[in-house]
């Protein structure tokens, strides 16, 4: 006989490879739907693309590539791991439900309805001083949102090209503080709102005469004539587009020469702008500046607004911004922090012409539109918006533009002065909807189970329900009474909760206190007028129990039970990818199995069994899953929970030495549940493993065969059956006994465990 180290048992390669990358493993896990050691390429596809993250993400490229590469719909864990190698923490992010917008699926469906909506606004009359501004089809329609984490939302005509116009000013200013910094920059351009038109031949009355800020046109002429300043026009053209190249993740923005020849062509107020500004001796070279500089500066000014881009690169450039000047596609720094809030701050305050103030209000994002119909949005620390359609307001913003940013400012909560109280009736679409739901409802029911009033109170002053139930409608107050204490009871029914709340069953919070025979809450209840709800729960005995896990963080346990009881699978896979124990169970001792069985979620059952949750777990009540099934009449989880209960017994392996880890497994659940002395279990494994080393040494076939274990506690016998395509031995009758039997005792640790080898006459030979 002889120990075993569990690790040396892996010799086959994925077990290896599983162990030395248990996070990699946990996530390959989570996705392994039937935990049969593959997960669907499919499914992968499916889980990437619903979360915005497409092939046009050169980040990407060599994961599809892999992936492509990958023969089969099967990719086992090795593969796994050298798809997420690839692409570092962000597909580990993607499957903890981490990534900057979690509920990205969702969001875009939203969006998507809205953007029809919108459609419907015609609207408002599209540029038409200049022919290639007026030859534009006003209806097209187009939008696109890229978080920082490079999530990708399209919609309409994403990616047609249109004329960048004045949503070039932001970035030009940035690329002028990128050369030149804010103090030196801020010498020629101010900060404040002109409180005038976007083109009026107004400077700064401070005394300094700079034009007023960097979004209207004189203050982007100023930038224009900051950027390299002292190369040819030429090279600072290819400047500024290879900049816009960085922040939209590498495409280069066309540039539209009959666009640029026609501003310049009707651009006399610019230039009147222009000199105003050498007159007031502001530009670079003061009153020394010359004719040609002014002439360059304009030029440059015209041609970026003449650049085309599509509203998926010009999104991606807001969310450059949004994401503190790192451009999120290629994760590459293109502007400092600082520059980024300077501009940010302008573009929030001057950003949309002279609906900037109440844009601000409405609305509370940086902003800035153009006359080609482009609104880019920046929700900071989230993402970039840009959309883009021609027919402009009477200010001369893009009219489904505004109308498409008022409503995702009603709909969610991005205004940057929105609160983040949980209380809101928008969601915030930075977090989980799942993790807010069982974060508000989760903290009043822990704090009642364990007597905490004190917190209680503070949720009560926060305006968080005390009152609201579960996914069992279990309110704090059953849980206050089930557990005995008094003080929270008393609370919460001075703060005028129900006395009389049912939970699923029924049950009363009376019922809880009598159950738990807490007499002065029993008392205390019935003054109050507390009534019995006649709470139905049953529960079979099979003689075994299951521990269910512990787990510290309870919101994390609630979205899992939530999740559940709902038969999303989704978050039940996001939280075994972040490490949430499958058995986890709540202040009742309910665990997923439960709240699946009583909801009846095939999908989830079959899923929480394919990951090992205990069978045999029971809740307050003594109730195991099947019993709940059973209760609630859904035949179909009934037989799967009755199946697993038979198959807790059995273990089928293959002949080889690699599976004595998984027997040991098997062995440590079953002796665990049926309260055998932990000492046993590897004294019972080398008895395992002798007859695994007899069956492969006798068995050069491949059958599968089974070992079936059955322990009966009262008898204290543990036995030990190996059937040989033999019939199948359930384990809650008679052992079959068509065939031979050889029967070995072995006396262990005050456990008789018999071994019992059922052979048939062919093996039995094999065997003498
Ligand atoms: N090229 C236009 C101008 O300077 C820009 C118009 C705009 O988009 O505001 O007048």
């Amino acid at each position: 006989m002889h120990q075993y180290d569990i690790s040396e048992d892996y010799s086959n390669s994925s077990s290896k490879m599983a162990i030395a990358h248990p996070q990699e493993f946990r996530l390959f896990w989570a996705l392994d739907k039937d935990g049969d050691g593959f997960v669907q390429k499919a499914e992968l596809l499916t889980i990437l693309e619903s979360n915005g993250l497409t092939r046009k993400d050169q980040r990407l490229v060599s994961l599809f590539t892999k992936m492509d590469a990958i023969e089969g719909d099967a990719v086992v864990f090795e593969q796994f791991l050298s798809l997420t190698q690839t692409v570092g923490p962000l597909v580990e992010r993607l499957l903890r439900g981490e990534l900057a917008l979690p509920d990205f699926k969702q969001f875009s469906e939203e969006v998507k309805v809205e953007f029809e909506k919108v459609r419907e606004n015609r609207s408002g009359e599209q540029a038409t001083y200049i022919p290639p501004l007026a030859e534009v089809n006003p209806e097209q329609f187009g939008l696109a949102v890229i978080s920082i984490d490079g999530q990708l939302l399209e919609i309409g005509d994403s990616e047609t090209d249109f004329s960048v116009q004045s949503a070039c000013k932001p970035f030009n200013y940035c690329f002028a503080l990128n050369e030149l910094g804010a103090e030196k920059v801020h010498q020629h351009v101010g900060m404040e709102p002109s409180g005038q038109p976007f083109n009026a031949r107004v400077l700064m009355n401070d005394g300094s005469g700079r034009p007023h800020n960097p979004m209207i046109n004189a203050g982007a002429i100023m930038s224009a004539s900051l950027i390299k300043a002292n190369q040819p026009l030429h090279h600072r053209l290819d400047h500024v587009r290879q900049m816009w190249s960085k922040m939209t993740g590498g495409s280069m923005p066309r540039f539209n020469a009959w666009m640029a020849q026609e501003e310049s062509r009707t651009g006399d107020n610019n230039r009147a702008l222009d000199y105003m500004m050498k007159a007031a001796g502001v530009l670079l070279n003061g009153e020394d500046s010359v004719d040609h500089e002014l002439r360059d500066a304009l030029e440059l000014y015209f041609s970026a607004c003449a650049l085309e881009i599509n509203a998926r690169e010009l999104a991606t450039a807001a969310a450059t911004l949004a994401n503190g000047g790192v451009c999120p596609v290629t994760e590459e720094r293109v502007f400092s922090e600082d520059n980024v809030r300077n501009c940010l701050t302008l573009m929030q305050i001057c950003g949309m012409y002279d609906g900037s103030g109440e844009f601000s209000v409405k609305i509370g994002l940086p902003a800035k539109s153009g006359v080609g119909g482009a609104v880019i949005l920046v929700v900071p620390q989230l993402m970039g918006i840009c959309i883009w359609s021609p027919r402009l307001d009477v200010i001369g913003n893009s009219a489904r533009g505004v109308d498409m940013a008022t409503r995702l400012a009603q709909k969610y909560r991005i205004h940057i002065y929105d609160s983040n109280s949980m209380l809101s009736d928008r969601p915030d679409p930075r977090m989980q909807a799942a993790k807010v739901r069982s974060e508000q409802t989760t903290a009043a029911l822990r704090a009642a189970s364990f007597g905490d009033t004190r917190t209680l109170r503070r949720l009560y002053s926060e305006q968080i329900s005390v009152e609201a139930g579960d996914y069992d409608q279990r309110t704090p107050l059953h849980l206050a009474a089930a557990e005995g204490h008094i003080e929270v009871v008393k609370y919460l029914l001075e703060q005028g909760v129900d006395a009389n709340p049912k939970d699923r069953w029924g049950g009363t919070p009376l019922e809880d206190a009598e159950l738990g025979e807490h007499q002065n809450v029993v008392k205390l209840l019935k003054e109050q007028g507390a009534v019995s709800g006649a709470a139905q729960h049953i529960n079979s005995d099979v003689g075994i129990t299951e521990e269910a896990s512990v787990h510290s963080d309870s919101a994390s346990v609630a979205v899992l039970l939530w999740a559940a009881s709902e038969g999303d699978i989704e978050t039940l896979q996001r939280c075994l990818a972040s490490g949430v124990p499958i058995s986890v169970a709540d202040y009742d001792g309910r665990t997923a199995l439960h709240l699946a069985a009583s909801e009846g979620h095939i999908n989830v059952l079959n899923y929480l069994l394919a990951h090992d949750h205990p069978v045999h777990v029971r809740d307050r009540w003594g109730t195991t899953p099947f019993d709940e099934a059973e209760r609630e009449g859904h035949d179909e989880a009934k037989n799967i929970l009755d199946q697993a209960q038979i198959d807790f017994h059995k273990l089928e392996v293959k002949p080889d030495s690699s599976e004595m880890n998984r027997v040991i497994r098997f062995l440590d659940r079953v002796t665990q549940a049926c309260g055998v002395k932990p000492v046993i279990h590897n004294k019972v494994a080398s008895v395992l493993d002798d007859l695994l080393a007899l069956l492969i040494s006798q068995n050069e076939a491949k059958t599968n065969f089974l070992i079936n274990i059955r322990i009966n506690v009262e008898s204290n016998k543990l036995q030990i059956m190996t059937t040989f395509n033999g019939p199948e031995w359930n384990p809650f009758e008679e052992k079959c006994s068509d065939s031979e039997n050889q029967e070995d005792d072995f006396d262990i640790a005050g456990i008789e465990i018999k071994m019992i080898r059922q052979l048939s006459d062919l093996d039995s030979r094999k065997f003498s």
